[in-house]
């Protein structure tokens, strides 16, 4: 059939104005979203390649809105950092996470890291390492407790001043790790430079290690790559066994993927610790 052009730009367009109304409708909801309670943290574990024991957890942030129902984070992350919400609602994923990792080891879990993602606006915002040494300070929790997860691209982006903040970071005893490495383009004079604990090798990677050559040799040259810079590596998106030999093999340290566990809500989380401790 012949191409028609005007139809095209017609679909288009009509395509354009259903995004367009989706993104102003999540903006004005998102606007009232964390005083009616809408958001929630669910925790992924991390465990220990060794023993299979929970080193950590990730908070990740959901948002259910009673009428749009479930949002992911992928869809209105970006909304937000847009919008400058990111930092009242990052600010308060910091707070959740770290106040519930404190009660959970005030009740006798063993001792575990809460890792938090962190986006660009938050990172970069003067009053971050500030805001992270009051939270921790008003929760009572140690700072080794808290791991701060930055991307690769964010990392990379403007590597000179990351290493500004990470160092501050550090220097008040919080952890960063940098998460989907292998995504971004880094370059290795900066990466020795930066203050960090862990790399997080992207799921993109760890999908086909069992069954693609390029990919299983990539991930085995970034955990080489990490230990000889001295931080540790963890798989993300782990998925079958298969995957799991090879990272042992490999010499990964910590994984992390529906293998394990999906992300559970908090409740479900300190059961699975529990059991975890007991096998
Ligand atoms: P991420 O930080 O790379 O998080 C990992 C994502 O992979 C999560 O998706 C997690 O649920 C998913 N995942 C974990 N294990 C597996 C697995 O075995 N297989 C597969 N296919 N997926 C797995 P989620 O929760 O939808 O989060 C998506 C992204 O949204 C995150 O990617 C992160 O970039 C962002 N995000 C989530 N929570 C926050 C937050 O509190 N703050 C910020 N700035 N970003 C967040
Ligand atoms: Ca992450
Ligand atoms: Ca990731
Ligand atoms: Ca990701």
């Amino acid at each position: 059939a012949k191409h028609d052009g005007r139809n095209d730009y017609r679909f288009f367009n009509h395509d354009m104005q259903l995004r367009t109304a989706r993104v102003l409708a999540l903006e004005n909801a998102m606007h009232q979203a964390l005083e009616r309670n809408e958001f929630y943290l669910q925790y992924q574990p991390q465990l220990s390649i060794k023993d299979h024991r929970v080193i950590g957890v990730e908070a990740l942030l959901r948002w259910k809105h009673p009428e749009l129902g479930m949002i992911s984070p992928a869809e209105f992350i970006p909304l937000a950092e847009n919008s400058g919400q990111i930092i009242a609602i990052g600010t308060w994923v910091i707070r959740t996470a770290v106040n519930q990792l404190k009660r959970w080891l005030d009740s006798g879990l063993p001792p575990m890291v809460m890792a938090v993602n962190l986006s660009a606006i938050q990172f970069k915002h003067p009053d971050l390492p500030g805001l992270v040494s009051s939270i921790l300070e008003q929760a009572q929790l140690a700072p080794e407790y808290l791991e701060l997860e930055l991307t690769e691209g964010v990392a990379m982006g403007d590597p000179v001043h990351a290493i500004g903040i990470m160092d501050d970071l550090h220097s008040r005893g919080v952890r960063m790790s940098i998460d989907d490495f292998g995504t971004g383009y880094s370059s290795l004079s900066y990466l020795k430079k930066f203050n960090i604990y862990k790399l997080k090798i992207d799921q993109s990677f760890v999908r086909d290690i069992a069954t693609d050559a390029d990919d299983s040799a990539i991930v085995s040259a970034i955990i080489q790559l990490a230990h000889s810079l001295g931080f540790i590596t963890i798989a993300e998106g782990v998925e079958t066994e298969a995957q799991r030999e090879f990272l042992l093999k490999q010499g990964c340290d910590e994984l992390q993927g529906y293998l394990f566990s999906r992300p559970l809500m908090a409740q479900d989380t300190e059961q699975f610790i529990k059991l975890n401790q007991q096998q």
